[in-house]
């Protein structure tokens, strides 16, 4: 492994760090959270109907608001952007927040268009 310089000082770069892979790690919270393993309760199914998803957000909703990490998760999926139901917040609620999803789905898009 090779060091070059790096225009700043403190932060020597390797070679590399511009060609291995990155391994994701999840954040640690995420260990914590109450929805571990209830994954389609959190993820729309394709297709999934308008009163199907109410239910199933309904679900997640009373799941979340007994979760120790709710606000570490809530900040995550805002910041990230994130798709699926997260820190007691849908997708929908996200964007009304003013965190849209990058690509939502039919009338679930809440972008403003100028
Ligand atoms: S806040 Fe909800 S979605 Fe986030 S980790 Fe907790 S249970 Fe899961």
């Amino acid at each position: 492994m090779a060091i070059i310089e790096s225009p700043i000082a403190e932060f020597p770069v390797s070679h590399s760090s511009f060609s291995e892979p990155i391994a994701w790690q999840p954040p640690v919270w995420m260990a914590f959270g109450a929805c571990r393993g209830q994954t389609d309760t959190f993820f729309a199914p394709h297709a999934e109907r308008p009163q199907a998803r109410v239910k199933r957000e309904a679900r997640a909703r009373r799941i979340c608001q007994g979760c120790p990490v709710l606000f570490e998760c809530r900040q995550h999926a805002r910041s990230n952007l994130e798709y699926g139901f997260w820190g007691g917040e849908s997708e929908d609620e996200r964007a009304m927040a003013g965190f849209p999803v990058p690509a939502p789905v039919g009338g679930r898009s809440r972008r403003r268009i100028s």
